[in-house]
C-alpha cells in the first residue's frame, strides 16, 4: 500500500521511477521463487503507469514484444485519388442531405450539421423527470458543426500545405469564438475522425464541432485532474509534464517547433496515440498568437506525416482538442492541447481492441510509449507518397 502510495505521489509530482524492484516473483519457470529478483528496467517487466489526466492507470506489459517483430507493411492507396467526387456532400456546389447546396467554397466551409446529435431549442417535459433516484436524465442542448478543411476532396491534414492548415487553426479559433459567445453554451469540443476505421463516414477532409450546455465527461476529469494539480503543487499539470518531456527529449517526444512539441505521453493507451501541446501555459484557441497559429499547423501536419509513413497508409485516427469551458469562469490551470487516438498497432489491418481485460479491469498495451515514440521519431518528415 505504501508503495503504491509513492508510486502514485511521484507520478504526479513528475518523478517517474526508472525501474522496479520485483521480489520473489518469478517471471520465468526457471525462476527460483525464493530467490530475490534484481531490478529490471520498465521495458522489460510488466508494469502500471498513471494517467495523471484522467486519474487513472494503464498496464504496460512490454515483454510480450520481446520476439521479433514481423509487423508487416500493407501498401494501400494514400487516399481517394479525385479532387472532386460528385457524390459527397461535402465537395463545393455539391447537394447536401435535406436540400442545401454548397457554396462554391475555395477553402474552409463550416456548416450546421445536416443530423445533429444536438438540438439548440429543447424544452424539459412536463412529466415527473425522474421517477427513481437510480434513473436520472436532463435534458441537453448543444449545436453540431462540420468544418470542411479545404476544398479538394483527395487531401488529408498530412498532405494539405501548411498554411492552409492555418486556415483550419484559424476557422477553429473562430468557432470557438462565435459559439462560446453563446450565453447557453460551456463547452465547445472540435475532433475528426479520420478513416473508415475510426467511423469517419466521409474521406472529405473535415472534422465535428459539438457545442453543449455541459462540460462532457472526459474534458471535465481533465479539468478536475488539473485544478487538483494545482492546487496541490501550485504550477500547472502539462506545463510541468512538457518541461519533464523536454528535459529528456530522447524518450518520449515524436517531433517539437519553437511553439509546439508532440509527445507519446508516458501514459499512452493507445499503440502510437500522441498528445501535442503548446510549451507556453494558454488556454483555448482564442489564446493563440498568431506565430502558435502556423507553429501548430506546422506540428499537426508533422505528426500526421509520420502516422501516415508508419505503415504507408493514410493512417486512421480520432483527434481532438481539449481547451477551456467558454462559460465565463476562469480555469487558470487548463492547459489546451490536442490527443491523437489512433487505433492501428501493426500494420494498415492489424489494430488494437479495448476489449476483455480493458472493458472489465483497466486499459493495458504491450509496445511501451517509448518504443512507439522512438519508431515515429525516425520516420521522414516527407510524405511517402510525395
Ligand atoms: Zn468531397
Ligand atoms: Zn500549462
Ligand atoms: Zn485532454
Amino acid at each position: 500500500m505504501a508503495m503504491e502510495d509513492r508510486r502514485v505521489r511521484s507520478a504526479r509530482s513528475g518523478q517517474i521511477p526508472a525501474s522496479l524492484t520485483l521480489v520473489n516473483v518469478a517471471v520465468s519457470p526457471e525462476e527460483d521463487l525464493h530467490v530475490p529478483a534484481t531490478p529490471r528496467p520498465l521495458d522489460l517487466v510488466p508494469h502500471r503507469r498513471y494517467n495523471p489526466l484522467l486519474r487513472q492507470w494503464i498496464l504496460v506489459s512490454p515483454q510480450r514484444t520481446q520476439r521479433p517483430w514481423q509487423g508487416e507493411t500493407t501498401k494501400q492507396p494514400a487516399a481517394p485519388a479525385v479532387a472532386y467526387d460528385p457524390a459527397c456532400y461535402l465537395c463545393p456546389t455539391n447537394a447536401r442531405s435535406g436540400g442545401a447546396h454548397n457554396p462554391a467554397y475555395t477553402r474552409v466551409f463550416a456548416f450546421n450539421n445536416d443530423f445533429p446529435a444536438l438540438l439548440p431549442d429543447i424544452q424539459p417535459s412536463d412529466e415527473s423527470p425522474n421517477p427513481s433516484p437510480l434513473l436520472i436524465a436532463e435534458p441537453e442542448r448543444g449545436l453540431c458543426r462540420v468544418l470542411c478543411f479545404h476544398p479538394n476532396h483527395s487531401l488529408t491534414l498530412a498532405r494539405m500545405a501548411v498554411p492552409d492548415i492555418t486556415r483550419v487553426v484559424d476557422a477553429w479559433a473562430d468557432e470557438t469564438s462565435s459559439l462560446g459567445d453563446l450565453p447557453w453554451i460551456n463547452h465547445i469540443q472540435i475532433f475528426e475522425n479520420r478513416g473508415a476505421m475510426m467511423g469517419a463516414s466521409n474521406p472529405h477532409p473535415h472534422c465535428q464541432i459539438w457545442a453543449t450546455e455541459h462540460i462532457p465527461d472526459e474534458a471535465l476529469r481533465e479539468l478536475a485532474a488539473q485544478q487538483a494539480y494545482h492546487d496541490e503543487h501550485h504550477k500547472c499539470l502539462l506545463c510541468d509534464y512538457v518541461a519533464t518531456e523536454l528535459a529528456n527529449p530522447e524518450a518520449r517526444i515524436v517531433v517539437e517547433n519553437d511553439l509546439f512539441v508532440a509527445i507519446v505521453p508516458y501514459w499512452a493507451t493507445w499503440p502510437f496515440e500522441t498528445l501535442v501541446l503548446p510549451r507556453r501555459h494558454l488556454g483555448s484557441f482564442t489564446d493563440l498568437t498568431r506565430p502558435e497559429r502556423t507553429a501548430l499547423a506546422s506540428i499537426l501536419k508533422a505528426v500526421t506525416t509520420r502516422y501516415d509513413n508508419l505503415f504507408e497508409v493514410s493512417f486512421p485516427y480520432t483527434m481532438g482538442f481539449h481547451q477551456r469551458p467558454t462559460h465565463g469562469q476562469a480555469h487558470d490551470s487548463m492547459h489546451f492541447h490536442a490527443h491523437f487516438y489512433p487505433p492501428l498497432l501493426r500494420s494498415a489491418e492489424i489494430r488494437k481492441f479495448m476489449v476483455g481485460f480493458e472493458m472489465l479491469g483497466m486499459p493495458q498495451r504491450d509496445l511501451t510509449p517509448e518504443t512507439a515514440a522512438a519508431r515515429l521519431r525516425a520516420l521522414p518528415d516527407k510524405h511517402y507518397a510525395d
